[in-house]
């Protein structure tokens, strides 16, 4: 059998954290399977879909590297693949439902039904439909429907309703027919319903694993019991839990930044996120936190996929971004770098401070020795002889050339070790910290070469001298 994986996003705001997670799962099943990965839009709620929103999704997918191979831009062969443009085929599936007896129409109001529910509240039963309009005539449905009132279409859970599913990451899971009601496939308004438009289109889309948030595990017995109705092989399940915060109740804005537009604007790599995401809930057995896709695709298995909640742990996920900034090359990270900051020495600037950041965003404040420059209070004396070496022997334009003037300014003042790199760090940034003088110093001269806006080692003395 071919695997083929779905992640059918509710395009109703940006891409989380926990569905960005969900579509890596399934990315990562196909690709280690050779198998296909789909996107489905589920945009059946029409007041909360958007079609902005949809592009805000397939874009924070996009920037994440999880090329799909069928979905609304790419096509396929079961297109369309929108929701909101497969009513057709909902409509084709509920007819044959009807005439398999399976699906009715209810006509029961909502003030009806709601009353229905308190009183089974009251009477401490549970709420399910007391199965009115199942028992209607036909002479009582065509009556109905000749006046026109409003009906929705139920499903009819059958005696044998009970249901048990091999969940790939919670095993064994169970439902009993005596815990559900006969259930809505289609809303009065003509509307279908998720737990309807979801088996239709992964009996369509010929879906082989439903990889999804454990949040949907309960309507697992509501599709399971579509797909028997219809005589369709059922999809193997997988239920990913949740991802807490650090004080284990759901990751939400309280947490921080939950969206992956968010974090990308917060100057995260979409490796190290990938990377970070598939580490919340899966490992590979080997004691590695840190791999590329590669990787991950060659291990991944869904029983190795945790069952129990995911902590978010931001500063983890810093850490580890952080890593990813610090293997790169520079000139790999400079375009990168350029959406949050640009300059025309940017390339030697990010490598000289790389390892001193965990985040894109962190290139500017690194910098802005080289950007801006406070000059600071140093003794005449020290700034005299420091504008003298430079005006005699040059600005050291390498590693080499610093550690000679080093040596001779050791000869100039008397000054040595830290009394010596202290006012000299402080005369050229005017800060007290700082990336390695021997590449600061190269830094601050290329870059005055490049950039008029940055003062070269020389100026920033003579203005201490002014
Ligand atoms: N559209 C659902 C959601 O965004 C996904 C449903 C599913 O994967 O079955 O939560």
């Amino acid at each position: 059998m071919s695997v083929r994986v779905r992640f059918a996003p509710s395009p109703t705001g940006h891409l989380h954290v926990g569905g960005a997670r969900t579509a890596i799962f399934n990315w990562l099943f196909a690709k280690h399977h050779g198998g296909t990965f789909i996107i489905r839009v589920e945009d059946t709620d029409q007041a909360r879909s958007t079609r902005e929103s949809e592009a805000m999704v397939l874009d924070d997918l996009r920037w994440l590297g999880l090329q799909w191979d069928e979905g609304p831009d790419a096509g396929g062969p079961h297109a369309p693949y929108r929701q909101s443009e497969r009513v057709d085929t909902y409509n084709t599936v509920t007819r044959e439902l009807m005439a398999r007896g399976i699906a009715y129409r209810c006509f029961c109001s909502e003030e009806e039904l709601e009353a229905k529910r308190k009183l089974a509240e009251a009477e401490g039963r549970p709420p399910h439909y007391d199965l009115k309009c199942f028992r209607l005539s036909a002479q009582e449905v065509s009556a109905k429907l000749a006046m026109w009132t409003p009906c929705a279409l139920r499903f009819h859970v059958p005696d044998d309703g009970d249901v048990t599913i091999d969940d790939m990451i919670r095993g064994e899971v169970t439902w009993r027919k005596e815990s559900l009601g006969d259930f809505i496939l289609v809303r009065s308004d003509g509307l279908p319903t998720y737990n309807f438009c979801v088996v239709v289109d992964d009996h369509d889309m010929e879906i082989s694993h439903v990889i999804r948030a454990e949040e949907h595990l309960t309507n697992t017995h509501r599709q399971v019991l579509i797909y028997r109705a219809m005589d369709w092989d059922i999809p193997r399940f997988a239920h990913v839990s949740l991802i807490l915060g650090a004080d284990r109740t759901k990751l939400s804005k309280r947490h921080g930044a939950t969206s992956v537009s968010q974090y990308a604007e917060d100057g995260f790599l979409p490796d190290a996120m990938v990377n970070y995401l598939t580490l919340l809930g899966w490992s590979s057995g080997e004691a590695r936190e840190i791999f590329d896709r590669a990787y991950a695709i060659e291990h991944f298995s869904l029983d190795r996929v945790n069952s129990a909640p995911a902590v978010f742990d931001p500063q983890k996920f810093d850490w580890l971004n952080g890593q990813y900034i610090h293997a790169m090359e520079a000139s790999a990270l400079r375009p990168l770098v350029a959406k949050f900051f640009d300059a025309p020495w940017l390339e030697e600037g990010i490598d000289v401070v790389k390892t001193s950041v965990t985040r894109l965003t962190q290139f500017r404040d690194a910098l802005a020795f080289v950007t801006s420059y406070e000059p600071p209070a140093i003794e005449r004396a020290f700034a005299e002889a420091l504008a003298n070496e430079l005006r005699t022997n040059g600005t050291p334009v390498d590693a080499d050339g610093v550690k000679a003037m080093n040596e001779r300014l050791k000869n100039a003042t008397g000054l040595k070790g830290k009394n010596l790199f202290m006012p000299l760090r402080l005369a050229l940034t005017g800060l007290d910290h700082g990336p390695e003088l021997v590449r600061a110093i190269p830094l601050l001269q290329h870059a005055s070469e490049c950039d008029q806006s940055v003062l070269s080692p020389l100026a920033r003395v003579e203005t201490l001298l002014r």
